[in-house]
């Protein structure tokens, strides 16, 4: 019985409580017990959940496709605190919290999507509330979100450079804290996963394949079936020096292609009009617009050495460390692929990164995808209404939506009373 998170230790001490996490369903926000898997071909380490492995099923590495060894032996889950939530008090909207299972069996670990009064509905993988979309902060995408692919640690999917229709490999980079994109070459990835088949059948290059980004994580991959389309994702960047001229950065999904041009605090342009010298002091750019002649929604935000880029819940939110921008999409998203099963005939996700005119000194560059939010355990996205969230009680949901026992389908609504306090996430 793989699906009820239930918390395997308690150990209470004074007001305070510390439990196990004994399944997936908050994964990756919080790790259950999961075995070890070891690429038979890079050596490459995956973890791969103890309620959802499939042995019967291929584990291929995310990396490379190839073959994975699986550890019979499983490490344990997380062991997280819980702080005790003042008597009377709800917790706020997407809070991590500790409840009692019903018939008070056990403990699970939910996050708190629905209150009180609110109408609940899932429609293509997001929340909607009273008839809306709940649109997340970037704060909040960042803090739920799961990562797809990272540099340096973790470079799932295709990395190349280029520059004047020159390929250059990317052998080193990877090893490196930091890596230098030097002016006018462009860094371009593009998502892969392992493909069905392997590795007899085909060659190595055919163990991956271009795909949009799925909610592959209770997959011992291969199990394309189940997999669905998330149109949600973007890009984190960090640098290691402040940017000294404008770089610009598409990305290109399921939904709407954007771009974006980063520009450096104290750049100085000539306006074309009265030929006097413009310095950006920052917050001077103002709304995105949709380019027919690029096929890109453009937008512009004045960064040093921090980014945050990512389609979320209708919105392009632009967040760096000097300004935050978001911009409404919903009009303009040309095609949505919510609620479709995965097929080949869909783009591959991808990016393309290009410092035009000085260097871009990278030192970690990830791409995160949003939570995708089924409306069953198996199969698709799909639209279900749950109703009305009584007084005193709580829509909740794991994180990892095909492994969790929730209140979609399995207890409802959960009463506040049954609430232990809120969990403490550690930060990824
Ligand atoms: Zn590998």
């Amino acid at each position: 019985m793989g699906l009820i998170a239930l918390l395997v230790a308690a150990a209470g001490c004074g007001s305070d409580l510390e439990f196990q996490i004994g399944s997936s369903s908050m994964e990756p926000s919080l790790q259950g017990p999961a075995y070890q898997a070891r690429c038979s071909v890079c050596a490459a380490t995956q973890r791969v959940s103890v309620d959802s492995y499939r042995p019967e099923l291929a584990t291929r590495c995310v990396l490379c496709g190839g073959n994975c060894q699986v550890d019979s032996q499983a490490s344990p889950g997380q062991r997280i605190h819980v702080d005790p939530l003042p008597l009377q008090e709800l917790p706020d909207r997407l809070a991590v919290v500790a409840l009692e299972s019903e018939g008070g069996q056990g403990v699970m670990v939910k996050r708190a999507w629905g209150l009180p009064g609110e109408r609940i509905e899932i429609r293509d993988g997001d929340l909607w509330i009273n008839g809306k979309r709940l649109q997340k902060t970037m704060d909040e995408f960042k803090r739920m979100s799961v990562e797809v692919s990272q540099y340096p640690q973790r470079p799932v999917g295709r990395w190349s450079i280029a520059n004047r229709g020159k390929q250059y490999p990317m052998v080193s980079w990877f090893e490196k804290s930091k890596f230098t994109l030097q002016s006018d070459h462009r860094l371009q990835w593009t998502y892969t996963r392992p493909a069905a088949v392997y590795p007899q059948e085909t060659n190595s290059s055919a163990w991956l394949i271009a795909s949009p980004i799925v909610d592959d994580l209770p997959a011992n991959q291969g199990l394309s079936y189940t997999l669905q389309v998330v149109q949600d994702w973007g890009i984190s960047l960090e640098l290691a020096e402040p940017i000294s001229s404008p770089t610009f950065i598409a990305l290109q999904g399921t939904a709407l292609p954007i771009q974006v041009q980063l520009v450096p605090l104290g750049w100085v342009t000539v306006d074309p009009q009265t030929s006097e010298l413009q310095v950006n002091a920052g917050a001077a750019y103002g709304a995105g617009k949709w380019s027919a002649k690029s096929g890109f929604y453009q937008a512009m935000v004045t960064v040093q050495q921090q980014v945050d880029i990512a389609v979320v819940d209708g919105r392009l939110l632009v967040s760096s460390d000097v300004e935050d921008r978001q911009y409404d999409l919903s009009p303009l998203r040309v095609q949505s692929v919510d609620h479709k099963p995965l097929s080949t005939d869909l783009p591959p996700a991808r990016f393309v990164i290009e410092p035009r005119g000085g260097a871009l000194v990278i030192r970690r560059l990830a791409v995160l995808r949003d939570i995708y939010l089924r409306t069953t355990h198996r199969d698709g996205g799909g639209r279900e209404e749950y109703g009305i969230v009584p007084p005193d009680h709580l829509f909740v949901l794991g994180d990892n939506p095909p492994a969790s026992v929730d209140s979609r389908h399995d207890f409802g609504f959960r009463p506040a009373s049954s609430i232990l306090g809120t969990v403490r996430v550690p930060q990824r």
